[in-house]
């Protein structure tokens, strides 16, 4: 399903006017079999996906774009939004958060829809020649050209680490919450040390039978305000607060009961659980990507430096996700990527039509796809 991208920033609100093309991009809002149809889908929304999107536009080519997490940005999002960058041409120095701002900011005209929190699973040439694509989410695709941003993966939770727990993984031990109101009435064992674990502490305070918050150290990644509300509630006696780290599950009659933590003292304690929710951050995983068939090498997909496309005509790599002689995985080199990509995409879309180079500083065209009057 689309996300309202005022959802996640109000910077995209929504302006399609300039959808001017000066190619064929007919059938773009028409449907087949349930699935979108789409001139170009890219997988991932970090810098190099997002740049592409306004490549696409320039050359007047609509696309989806969709990503895992649930805001756009990748790495410099997930992984560094308070760091600064400093090898950004013409910005000395940029905030990664700063930075995907300032992205979603320029492709604003070109209004690409965003499908987030949601990972494209499969990956598949149709007769057509066109690409059929799905997320675990259900939405489906049918595209007439991929591009591939995935940088160093999908962004999945860290798991538990201890023996037995996958067994219980969505059913009693979770990663994310789905729907809160499953933990009302239920006895609580939430890990983490960030704000979505002292989130869900004091959200179900009150509402879950009993909770106890576990963290492996006396720092806190959250937000102070939260991590002194939590307190607060401990020396109220609402919840019971213990540092330290999970050893192992207890299970009894194929349920869960309940989690061992090592205390940081080295004592031992049981804790009884109806659920165990652990927040222990994202980390990125190539994931199905791997299954799609493409040549890899150390984990990325070998394109054409022309092209920047795959050994699938229609399917492009950009970003950290590709490789070539002498790539490297940095944010200026997916930007140049996806210029090119965007040509041989307009080349793909329309192979009769020659796609000639034009300066946004001087063409009309690109000026009225931009929204800008020079
Ligand atoms: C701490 C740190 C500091 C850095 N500093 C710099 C710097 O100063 N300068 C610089 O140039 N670079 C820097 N980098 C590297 C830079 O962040 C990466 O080169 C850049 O993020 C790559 O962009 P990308 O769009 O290719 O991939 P990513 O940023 O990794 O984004 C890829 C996105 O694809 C999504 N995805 C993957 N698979 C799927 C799927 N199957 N379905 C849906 N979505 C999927 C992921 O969830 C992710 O959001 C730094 C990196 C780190 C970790």
């Amino acid at each position: 399903m689309a996300v309202d991208p005022l959802e996640f920033a109000a910077l995209l609100d929504g302006t399609s006017e300039n959808a001017v093309a000066d190619i064929d991009t007919a059938g773009a809002a028409g449907a087949t079999g349930g699935a979108t149809d789409a001139d170009a889908v890219i997988i991932g929304a970090g810098p190099a996906g997002l740049f592409q999107a306004f490549e696409l536009g320039l050359l007047g080519i609509k696309c989806h774009i969709v990503d895992t997490l649930k805001h756009p940005g990748g790495q410099c999002a997930e992984l560094y939004p308070d760091k600064p960058i400093y090898d950004i041409p013409a910005l000395p120095v940029c905030g990664a958060q700063e930075l995907v701002d300032r992205l979603l900011e320029q492709i604003k005209p070109f209004d690409p829809q965003f499908h987030l929190g949601e990972e494209v699973v499969e990956l598949q040439v149709r007769e057509d020649g066109r690409f059929d694509l799905a997320t675990a989410a259900g939405t489906r695709f049918v595209a007439k050209a991929v591009v591939i941003a995935a940088g160093l993966g999908s962004f999945q939770p860290r798991r538990l680490g201890v023996e037995g727990a996958d067994a219980f993984e969505d059913r009693q031990i979770h990663y994310r919450v789905r729907s809160a109101s499953d933990f009302h009435g239920q006895r609580l064992v939430i890990f983490g040390g960030g704000d979505s674990a002292l989130d869900w502490v004091i959200d179900l305070t009150g509402k879950a039978t009993s909770i106890v918050h576990v963290h492996r150290r006396p720092e806190f990644r959250a937000a102070p305000a939260s991590v002194a509300r939590m307190k607060e509630l401990v020396a109220e006696g609402r919840m019971i607060y213990v540092e330290g780290i999970a050893t192992g599950i207890r299970v009894a009659d194929g349920r869960l009961t309940g989690v061992t933590v090592k205390r940081s003292d080295g004592s031992m304690a049981d804790l009884e659980a109806d659920h165990v929710l652990a927040f222990f951050g994202l980390h990125p995983k190539l994931g199905p990507i791997a299954d799609w068939g493409f040549e890899l090498e150390k984990k990325a997909i070998k394109v054409d430096t022309a092209k920047f496309q795959t050994s699938v005509p229609g399917i492009f790599a950009i970003g950290d996700i590709n490789t070539y002689p002498g790539k490297k995985k940095l944010i200026l080199s997916g930007f140049h990527e996806a210029a090119l990509a965007a040509f041989a995409i307009a080349e793909h879309l329309n192979p009769a039509k020659k796609v000639h180079l034009q300066y946004t500083t001087t063409s009309p065209i690109m000026q009225k796809r931009l929204g800008v009057n020079a």
